[in-house]
């Protein structure tokens, strides 16, 4: 089991995943974290461009399944039931049983799987421990409160980690940020 904070990837938002990117690494399972990955987290509806955008991805074969810690029930329910997709709630993350039972539901193994998320406490621990593919974003709205910029500064070393690793394996030079 790997401890890593390092994602794999970072992203500036959710839709720069492409399905063509999770398919080129096997990938037919994307679990996601919901607030600040996918939406802020007063946003009460999905929008139309995530509709899209997981309607992209299902077209691809890769199945998509929410993983929250979020206990505040009503609103993620009724936010998944309205996207339509399934949702693995009370997920304990950085514990990996959430995202273990999300591939159990799925009936997929973690070769197969990927988890995106805003946060490498919770979301990039977890993915590293349960041994999928680890994918960060950068917050839907940036950081605004006072811990959000703390949590900030303390991810950034974190995500240059990642982002020198992919620079040496495409043999290109890391970019800054
Ligand atoms: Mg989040």
């Amino acid at each position: 089991m790997s401890y890593s904070l390092i994602p794999n990837r970072v992203m500036e938002q959710y839709a720069d995943l492409t399905p063509a990117y999770l398919r080129e690494r096997g990938i037919t399972l994307l679990l996601s974290d919901l607030d600040f990955t996918l939406a802020a987290k007063s946003t009460r509806r999905p929008d139309q461009s995530l509709r899209d955008w997981i309607s992209a991805l299902e077209a691809e074969g890769i199945a998509f399944m929410i993983v929250s810690n979020n206990r505040s029930g009503k609103r993620v329910t009724e936010f998944c039931a309205d996207l339509g997709v399934p949702y693995q709630g009370h997920a304990g993350k950085p514990s990996p049983r959430g995202l273990v039972a999300a591939m159990a539901r799925a009936g997929r193994e973690p070769a197969q799987t990927a988890m995106l998320g805003d946060k490498l406490l919770t979301d990039v621990l977890a993915a590293n421990r349960a041994g999928v593919l680890a994918l960060m974003v950068e917050p839907v709205g940036g950081a605004v409160t006072f811990w959000q910029k703390v949590l900030h500064a303390m991810q950034a070393p974190f995500k240059a980690a990642c982002r020198r690793r992919e620079g040496r394996k495409s043999g290109k030079k890391p970019t800054n940020g």
